[in-house]
């Protein structure tokens, strides 16, 4: 009788050391990834599979080691200044005292150089409250110059970005393409199209196949005369090489949708004003570039069309920020559980002093 009360005993703390073990587990895991697991089925909608199927690569475990961020950053005086000019005529009422401080902490690589005007292509970084243990997603906006809503969003991240403790670390290069911003052409100076020149495996081969087929030869969609020609280019590359993300962002205008180049298992977080759609990929594009080549997901934020966007409609997007943070925590467990390597671009960057004086003639 007194060996059996001991029993129950026995077993009834035990119980209760197990339960206590799995609230600490799960509380723990909570605070790593707060919004991750707010998502419930209504919230989701299945993304629609037009996509071709990928190949799924070989398993390879080791993941990208994380670089904490380097100095690498030219001192530019007139830097802060340009930010400040550019940042200052984007629309969504943005405070300019608000601009300047942000603009102060903004830094540029020493390639990241627009092709024809030298103007700066500067980026923000905002780190994760959890250290290394958050995703890195990376924001590009104007990869298209002409597309100035997407600039206005990316400002807005960053504004929010600054005030907030992110479970993420975030960079963001709010104007990819200065000078076809300045020229409000979708191209850069150079009239190349930067999401077709990417260089994709299957550039050399099916890059200008695909413009003549498909784009009609549209000098819109021009992909360059060679892949990864453009300073546009390989600034973004330069960038995807040093801070190595998990997820890519890339805003553009105006088709009014989320498109995903990414593992499609995931629940999709509904967001009322865009609905995900597959668009697929192109030789020369972001997605088949870092996704299919290289495994790192790519979401592509296109907005709907118009010149400008009020404030009011900036707000909303802030939700955008959190469904995107959400998503990339998400896909960056589908890649491990599919064994997808993630690989960083080994592309060559630099262009050597004898080739910048040809470059002119190369690419015109
Ligand atoms: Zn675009």
């Amino acid at each position: 009788m007194k060996f059996s009360r001991e029993i129950w005993r026995y077993a009834f703390f035990s119980l209760l050391v197990v339960n206590f073990v799995a609230l600490v587990y799960l509380l723990v895991d909570k605070e790593k990834e707060p919004g991750a697991e707010k998502l419930t089925q209504s919230d989701t909608v299945e993304f629609d599979r037009l996509k071709e199927v990928l190949p799924v690569k070989p398993v390879k475990k080791e993941g990208l080691p994380k670089p904490t961020i380097p100095v690498l950053v030219e001192k530019n005086k007139d830097l802060h200044e340009i930010c400040n000019k550019q940042l200052e005529a984007f629309t969504g009422d943005f405070k300019a005292s608000k601009i300047r401080e942000l603009c102060a902490q903004t830094q540029v690589f020493d390639q990241c150089y627009s092709q024809v005007d030298k103007t700066p292509i500067f980026h923000f970084d905002k780190n994760s409250r959890f250290g290394d243990k958050g995703q890195r997603i990376l924001v590009l906006s104007l990869v298209h110059g002409d597309e100035g809503p997407s600039a206005s969003v990316a400002l807005s991240w960053m504004e929010r970005l600054s005030e907030i403790n992110p479970r993420n670390t975030w960079r963001v290069l709010p104007i990819v393409n200065p000078d076809g911003y300045r020229l409000q052409t979708r191209t850069n100076g150079n009239g190349v199209d930067i999401n077709r020149n990417y260089p994709t495996a299957d550039w050399t081969e099916l890059a200008h196949k695909y413009w003549k087929k498909f784009a009609k030869s549209s000098e819109r969609r021009f992909p360059g005369k060679v892949g990864g020609s453009e300073a546009e280019t390989r600034c973004t590359i330069r960038h995807i090489q040093e801070f190595q993300p998990d997820f890519i962002i890339a805003i553009h205008t105006p088709l009014g949708l989320l498109d995903f180049d990414g593992p499609t298992m995931i629940p999709f977080p509904k967001f009322a004003p865009l609905p995900w759609r597959s668009l697929g990929h192109f030789p020369g594009s972001l997605g088949r570039y870092m996704w299919r080549d290289h495994g790192v997901p790519v979401l592509t934020v296109e907005l709907k069309g118009g010149k400008k966007l009020a404030r009011k409609s900036l707000e909303q997007f802030d939700q955008l920020q959190d469904i995107t943070g959400t998503v990339a925590i998400q896909s960056q467990r589908a890649v491990k559980e599919l064994g997808i390597e993630q690989k960083t671009p080994d592309f060559k960057t630099k262009v050597s002093n004898n080739s910048k004086k040809n470059d002119k003639d190369k690419v015109n």
